[in-house]
């Protein structure tokens, strides 16, 4: 469910890190609103841990709704938020060094372990424009979802979705969702969207 344009700049994105003994692979990639919609539930709903900044679990019990809107933010997107509706967007990690079956978590102190070569060596094609088009997004300081280092976005087409983002059509679409918390959301929605939507209009780093 990529776009065709993502995947085959991955796979020349995989050429080249293979060059350099990494064997990039999509942990995860496209996830529609519909999936994003369940996880955000579930959370709320308190079938899904909820962690804090550290990755520490939140006792749900003491967090009132607005609390609870915002802690769930802290790592999952708002449905309609998600980069990785789009097509565009990838979670990599390198095959090359994972032991056989092993689970990726997707966390800073695995990228700075397990994948610490690879993720060092990412952050150098990309300042120099040679990672085949993927670029970082989130990233330490900017907006308010967490840093992760290994998730990509294809520039030259997530930048067109930025630009046609619009927060009217996102409204409308979470009223009739059945989505959890919608008061709290619609009461914050500019705020939440400065913190991730937003971010995105900034010129990639
Ligand atoms: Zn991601």
């Amino acid at each position: 469910m990529l776009l065709p344009e993502t995947l085959s700049a991955f796979e020349n994105f995989c050429e080249h890190a293979k060059k350099h003994g990494f064997e990039p692979k999509i942990e995860s990639g496209y996830r529609s609103f519909d999936r994003q919609l369940l996880i955000w539930n579930e959370k709320a709903q308190g079938k899904r841990k909820i962690l804090d900044e550290q990755g520490k679990e939140i006792n749900r019990a003491s967090l009132n709704d607005l609390a609870l809107m915002k802690a769930i933010l802290l790592w999952s997107a708002l449905p309609g938020t998600s980069r990785h509706e789009w097509g565009t967007d990838i979670d990599v990690i390198d095959a090359a060094v994972a032991p056989a079956g092993y689970e990726a978590e997707l966390t800073l102190e695995e990228s700075f372990g397990l994948f610490g070569n690879f993720h060092k060596w990412l952050g150098q094609q990309i300042a120099s424009e040679n990672a085949c088009g993927f670029k970082r997004v989130f990233l330490p300081g900017i907006g308010r979802v967490q840093p992760e280092p290994w998730h990509l976005s294809y520039a030259p087409e997530a930048q067109k979705i930025e630009r046609k983002f619009n927060a009217e059509n996102l409204e409308e679409r979470l009223k009739n969702s059945g989505i959890l918390l919608l008061p709290q959301i619609l009461d914050n929605l500019e705020w939440i969207l400065e913190g991730c939507v937003k971010c995105y209009f900034l010129p990639y780093p």
